[in-house]
């Protein structure tokens, strides 16, 4: 049985195949995300045949949700299972009006990110188009009826850039006025830059807004961090940055994980000032969230202060990201497969 929603196309097509005009497949959309159906069943105006026609062809769902979590600052996050019993986690992030989702893309990571948790174990494999519609959709399933998704990073495990072919028509989806909706401007894909990829992603007609893992002004420092940085460089990712940025118009977004006494000294920061400063571009400071099992550690406030004085002297144009869902293992780098979630730390 295939995924419902593994491309507009797939039904699209099948439905013309045998027969059903084309407002047929506006109608599933409209069930799917403005509905939010749970089951062909339910989609009144669809001819009952149709329904079991669908019912005996495709899955709506393929995820069966091992856990839910929800933090005191109204963040939640699912551990979502697929058929073949690989795991991912999905975020939906309150704040004032935002309603923001964080999704995956990979079961795991290949990238290796020292300071991250998605990459632990390796990457097991890539979500499927429909997959990571069904992530979209679970999160939305949270909000009451009158409230809708307003922002989608994909931010969660995996590297998107590693799986662009299956990510770009779940985008879509969220993107479309008959799917979810989402302004582009307000989906974020974070990369830990793959200027290849980059370059790829810059030749397609629709741009997302996107957010490069910097993580060290230089290369031996982001090497020793970002171990896929040996073959890469930031020479060649500044550039592929630079082309996204001339192609697209959007404005840049570089992240940068805060590390006490790794990456947090003074002479990092300058370095950051040196090659930003002529950049059209927001500098996303994340101080470290706390993974199990690694010693980095949080830079104090007083350091963190210190760090960011200097950028914004400067005149870089920065921001620190505060922590959010931290209490239950759902902030950034936070994210894994894990079998038996932690308790929420007070
Ligand atoms: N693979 C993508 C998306 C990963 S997570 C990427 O590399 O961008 C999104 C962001 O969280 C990345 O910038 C990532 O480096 C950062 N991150 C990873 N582990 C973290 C941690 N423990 N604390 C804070 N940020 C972390």
């Amino acid at each position: 049985m295939r995924h419902l929603l593994s491309g507009e196309q797939v039904l699209a097509d099948w439905l013309k195949r045998r027969g059903y005009p084309a407002y047929r497949n506006r109608q599933l959309a409209t069930w799917i995300f403005r509905k939010r159906a749970t089951c062909f069943d339910e989609m009144s105006n669809l001819p009952a045949v149709l329904r079991e026609e669908l019912a005996e062809q495709f899955r709506l769902w393929t995820s069966e949700v091992v856990c839910q979590q929800r933090a005191s600052d109204g963040t939640e996050k699912l551990l979502l299972q697929w058929l073949d019993g690989g795991r991912i986690e999905c975020v939906l992030l309150r704040d004032g009006i935002r309603r923001s989702i964080c999704i995956s893309t990979q079961v795991g990571c290949a990238m290796g990110c020292v300071f991250c948790a998605s990459g632990l174990d390796g990457v097991d494999r890539n979500l499927t188009t429909g997959e990571i519609v069904e992530q979209m959709l679970r999160l939305q399933h949270l909000l009451p009826e009158r409230e809708r998704l307003s922002h989608l990073v994909v931010m969660g495990m995996g590297e998107p850039l590693a799986n662009l072919d299956n990510l770009m028509p779940a985008l879509e989806f969220a993107n479309r006025k008959s799917g979810l909706g989402i302004s582009s401007r307000r989906i974020t894909i974070s990369t830990v830059g793959i200027p290849r990829a980059i370059r790829r992603l810059a030749a397609r007609p629709s741009h997302f807004h996107l957010a490069v893992s910097l993580h060290a002004p230089d290369d031996a420092l982001r090497t020793q961090l970002v171990p896929v940085n040996r073959n890469i460089g930031l020479e060649d990712l500044l550039a592929a940055a630079d082309q996204y940025f001339d192609v697209s118009g959007r404005r840049l977004t570089f992240e940068y994980v805060l590390l006490a006494g790794v990456n947090d000294r003074d002479s990092h920061a300058h370095g950051l000032v040196g090659m930003l400063k002529n950049r059209p571009a927001l500098l996303n400071v994340i101080p470290y969230n706390p993974v199990a099992g690694l010693t980095f550690q949080t830079p104090s406030a007083a350091a963190i202060k210190r760090f960011r004085a200097i950028l914004e002297t400067a005149g870089l144009n920065v921001h620190f990201r505060r922590r959010k869902g931290d209490r239950i293992d759902a902030a950034c780098g936070q994210l894994r497969r894990s079998t038996t979630p932690s308790p929420p730390r007070s």
